[in-house]
């Protein structure tokens, strides 16, 4: 699979807590402020072979979005969002879908089977487990870890920091492992890391050295953290068992690929005129 082919299958939609003041909403092109929950329609960027995000505020989102397609799993970021937030998005996205069956009979017959949120036995399962990780990240940002101290704790369980990564990647990262343990080495090609990929809902082969390596599996074999005598001295984790749940729950529909992602998805965005009328993109 080329790179180029492997951007269609990512995921069409995408959220997150602003990192910056800086982006512009698309549709109002206001700036978002830091730290809000955003949405986003991502394309992919040939230029740089990866997904671009086109943020909107979350209330624009809603306005000006065509969102077929919108579901719990097809949202990049979804499951690291604080719980209350995945509620309010999940009952805006089945409302979102009652409007689109009053406009249009659905035509995709097979995807139209799988629910678009979560619900009974699997919505209880992501409750706690994301209440837990959301437990974890807060715990971890009290205790102020810099970037080294992340790099030793990588290290002691033969993982590393990734280009690019930081501080709350970092935090991302150490608290899958300590809710759900550490990722063995690769079981295919026996040497490469294994990473949460949020498009794959699964952990992926990072496929270091010459060969790239496709191996993904969305709950690989695990062992507990080794946090490393240093910060068991110092009361990090103390009398917490680890690994705190077996596996990592997902919502329907997570492992399904789809060709969701168009070459300009940009005509998924609705502009305001000047009129407050919405026109067809043209662009
Ligand atoms: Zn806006
Ligand atoms: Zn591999």
């Amino acid at each position: 699979m080329s790179r180029r082919e492997k951007l269609l299958h990512e995921l069409p939609f995408g959220v997150d807590y602003a990192k910056s003041a800086r982006a512009r909403c698309k549709y109002c092109e206001m700036n978002i402020p830091k730290g809000e929950l955003r949405l986003s329609v991502r394309y992919p960027s040939h230029k740089f072979m990866k997904m671009q995000d086109n943020w909107l505020h979350e209330r624009c989102f809603w306005k000006s979005v065509r969102k077929d397609e919108l579901s719990e799993a097809t949202i990049y970021g979804f499951e690291a969002l604080e719980w209350e937030d995945q509620e309010m998005l999940r009952e805006k996205i089945i409302l979102n879908e009652k409007e689109i069956k009053k406009d249009e009979e659905l035509n995709d017959a097979d995807v139209k089977d799988i629910p678009l949120v979560s619900s009974g036995k699997v919505k209880e399962a992501l409750k706690v487990q994301s209440e837990m990780l959301s437990e974890i990240k807060k715990e971890l940002i009290e205790f102020k870890f810099k970037l080294k101290d992340f790099d030793e704790i990588f290290k002691a369980n033969e993982y590393h920091i990734r280009e690019d990564e930081g501080i709350s990647e970092c935090i991302e990262q150490l608290s899958d492992f300590i809710v759900f343990g550490v990722p063995s080495k690769c079981p295919k090609c026996k040497e490469g890391t294994l990473y949460y990929d949020y498009t794959g809902h699964a952990y992926k082969c990072d496929g270091t050295g010459e060969k790239s390596c496709v191996f993904s599996d969305p709950n690989p074999e695990r062992k507990s953290l080794n946090v490393g005598e240093d910060w068991a001295e110092n009361g990090f984790l103390e009398g917490r068992k680890l690994p705190m749940l077996k596996e990592r729950s997902y919502p329907p529909g997570a492992h399904v690929k789809m060709d969701t992602v168009t070459d300009y998805p940009r005509d998924r965005i609705r502009r305001p005129t000047r009129f407050g009328k919405h026109l067809e993109d043209e662009s």
